[in-house]
């Protein structure tokens, strides 16, 4: 059995925990979910509409607040009792925080950040991208799963699994940490990795001032705005909109690359986008080995024609 954490906040399922329900479906295995907090029982109800075989809530006050010392307290039990032979999370700030300590409590291998499953074993990254490893495990371990490596419309619903409540009980005096704001990359971050659709701007924007033409695109498509590294290095957006293996990974529904070259650091980060259009004026540019549209042109010529077009 394959025991899913789910992540939310807010009463709101972060979109990355039916990616990993996504991923445990493709394997063989019964796929229980696991919600903690305090007041979960909408969350456990949307999880439940998923095909899979049971949730298993833990609500308790100790968990109104993420805190990693309380998590890794509810799912130290909670693996005990379900006793699953694989536990999977997405690979999320908050799973990053507390997941290595969780492995390190229950002796279980972690493999972190992968895109894909592979038999009882995982496929995930290496050297920024470079490479990929097939990684096998033995026997009862954990496993973190990238963000846009499946599609969160890929998850099997139309389920109707019990929700149970597991009987644990969490020592709040064991918690040593405060809880505090949920991590962001940096200030007044947007978090892209939630956004339908992305326009991301590339060394061939030419400069600051022409910015306004992406934006303007962004806004005909209701989109976010992103960029790849160079952009942000100079300061023309801040960091927290770029895409890529030392910025934001992303999958959304329509990503839209202007200028962009197509460099292995951009692609990790945009390459589980549903629908990828690309427009450079270099038709050997690497993007279009992944675009599923492309179009190859100056984009001072194409994007004002799509805007005008858009606003029709
Ligand atoms: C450790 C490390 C980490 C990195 N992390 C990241 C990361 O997280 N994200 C990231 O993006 N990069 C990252 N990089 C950088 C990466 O290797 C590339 O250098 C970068 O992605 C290139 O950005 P670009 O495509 O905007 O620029 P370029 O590679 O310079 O490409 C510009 C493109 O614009 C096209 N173009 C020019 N003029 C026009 C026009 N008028 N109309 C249409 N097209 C035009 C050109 O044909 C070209 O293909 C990292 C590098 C390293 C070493």
């Amino acid at each position: 059995m394959i025991l899913v954490v789910a992540e939310h906040r807010d009463g709101k399922l972060n979109r990355a925990t039916l990616e990993t329900i996504a991923a445990a479906q493709t394997t063989a295995s019964p796929v229980k979910v696991a919600v903690l907090g305090s007041g979960v029982d909408a969350v456990a109800k949307e999880v439940a509409a998923a095909d899979v075989a049971e949730v298993v809530t833990v609500d308790d006050p100790a968990l109104k607040d993420y805190t990693a010392d309380g998590f890794v307290l509810a799912l130290e039990q909670l693996i005990g009792s379900e006793n699953p032979e694989r536990v999977f999370f997405p690979h999320t700030y908050q799973t990053r925080d507390f997941a290595p300590a969780l492995a390190a409590r229950v002796k279980r291998p972690l493999v972190t950040d992968c895109v894909a499953v592979k038999g009882s074993g995982y496929v995930r990254p290496m050297f920024q991208g470079k490479m990929q490893a097939d990684v096998a495990v033995e026997g009862p371990h954990m496993a973190t799963f990238q963000i846009g490596a499946f599609r969160a419309d890929a998850m099997k619903s139309g389920g109707s699994a019990q929700v149970k409540n597991a009987s644990i009980s969490i020592d709040a005096s064991k918690i040593r940490q405060k809880p505090e704001a949920p991590f962001k990359e940096a200030k007044q971050a947007v978090d892209l990795s939630q956004a339908e659709r992305i326009v991301s701007v590339g060394r061939g924007i030419k400069g600051q001032e022409h910015l306004q033409l992406a934006q303007q695109l962004a806004q005909a498509l209701g989109a976010e705005l992103a960029a790849s590294r160079p952009i942000c290095d100079a300061g023309w957006l801040p960091m927290d909109r770029q895409i890529g293996s030392s910025g934001q990974t992303v999958a959304p529904k329509l990503y839209v690359a202007l200028g962009i070259s197509g460099a292995i650091q951009h692609l990790v980060g945009m390459k589980g986008s549903r629908t990828i259009v690309a427009i450079n004026k270099d038709p050997e540019a690497p993007i279009f080995e992944i675009a599923d549209y492309g179009i190859a042109g100056d984009l001072f010529e194409v994007v004002p024609a799509m805007i005008a077009e858009l606003n029709k």
